[in-house]
């Protein structure tokens, strides 16, 4: 392993660039899809605000935070103020106004970890859940798309690691592997700490964006318009960036004394974060923090045997855009 953390990335690194975008291009989600995906939001904002005026509904996850591939579902936010019924009747009551109109598949999963409402729209043939005031998850996905739109390879990055995750089966929170979101939060962490930066920390900067939720306040900057240089001075290519990313998990990261952080850009030790032993089913084996629930390990999903899954892939893709005659097709090789 110590000999591992010092070579350098192959020097013909470069020619792998296209072929790498052309799976991104691959991945992205088509105009007519995205066009679905919105006349389904519409009528399902028309059959709730006939029961709740006041109700909105917000998209997030990865159909609104630009990190989404092609054909996935849609998660849907349902916010609403009111005090008479308790959250179970809502999500009882939203079941039943959904299957009033033409949806198929309408089940509330009242105890899944995020109670939600499931349901399929025959129309679109989208599937979708929706939550309710899980207002944190809107923010966390407009923080996403905001970081996005500073530098393209951003994008790039994170949907060749998604779909790396998915093809090599560790991205499976139900398996203890790592989230779509974690994974993107790896991506902005790892393109923070670039020498020159490729991306900015955002929370670190003047606040432009505010919002409050149960009476905490959230805030960042969010002109990204502004920072569309940003990235300008790190030339860095795709195919040098994922090497470099799997290398910095497989042999770099510290996983015994560091958590990473987007919050802040750079790393905290585990030690500050009170992090280093398990508490109840939290292990903190590999450490993300989220960028405003700071409590939140995104890698507590992770358990001893999962850890020891995940850090041999990221080892073998590290090893295979290293020496592999053809890395573009076996990262990807189904598990
Ligand atoms: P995919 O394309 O795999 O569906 P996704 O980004 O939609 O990716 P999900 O796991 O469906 O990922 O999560 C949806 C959203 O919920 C995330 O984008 C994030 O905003 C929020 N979220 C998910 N997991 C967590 C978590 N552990 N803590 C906080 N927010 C989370
Ligand atoms: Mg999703």
């Amino acid at each position: 392993r110590v000999r591992k953390r010092e070579v350098p990335c192959r020097h013909d690194i470069n020619i792998l660039t296209p072929c790498f975008l052309s799976i991104f291009e691959s991945l992205v989600p088509t105009k007519d899809e995205i066009v679905k995906q919105e006349q389904l939001l519409f009528s399902l904002r028309n059959l709730v605000t006939k029961e709740w005026p006041n109700a909105e509904l917000h998209l997030y996850g990865s159909c609104a935070n630009s990190f989404g591939v092609s054909n996935s579902d849609i998660d849907v936010c349902l916010a609403i103020n009111n005090s008479e019924l308790s959250k179970l009747d809502i999500l009882l009551r939203l079941a039943d106004i959904l299957k009033s109109g033409n949806l198929q598949n309408v089940q509330a999963l009242p105890h899944a970890r995020v109670p939600i409402v499931k349901l399929m729209d025959p129309v679109t043939g989208i599937s979708c859940d929706i939550c309710i005031n899980n207002l944190l998850a809107v923010i966390n996905t407009k923080l996403l798309k905001d970081y996005a739109q500073v530098d393209k390879r951003l994008r790039q990055l994170a949907f060749i690691v998604k779909h790396w995750a998915k093809c090599r089966q560790v991205n499976e929170t139900y398996q203890g592997t790592l989230s779509s979101y974690a994974y993107v939060l790896m991506c902005i962490h790892f393109l923070q700490s670039r020498k020159p930066a490729i991306l900015p920390c955002l929370q670190g900067m003047k606040v432009t964006y505010k919002a409050v939720v149960d009476d905490i306040e959230y805030s960042y900057y969010d002109q990204v318009e502004k920072l569309h240089n940003f990235g300008a001075h790190n030339k860095e290519s795709i195919a040098q960036l994922l090497w470099a990313f799997f290398h910095y998990w497989a042999y770099k990261h510290d996983y015994t004394k560091d958590v990473i952080s987007v919050r802040i850009a750079g790393s905290i030790s585990k030690h500050a974060k009170d992090w280093t032993r398990r508490i109840g089913n939290d292990r903190h084996l590999i450490c993300i923090e989220d960028p405003f629930e700071v409590t939140h390990d995104l890698g507590r999903v992770v358990d001893k045997f999962s850890i020891k899954i995940l850090r041999e892939e990221f080892e073998r893709a590290a090893d295979i855009l290293q020496y592999d005659p053809n890395p573009t097709v076996t990262l990807f090789e189904p598990y």
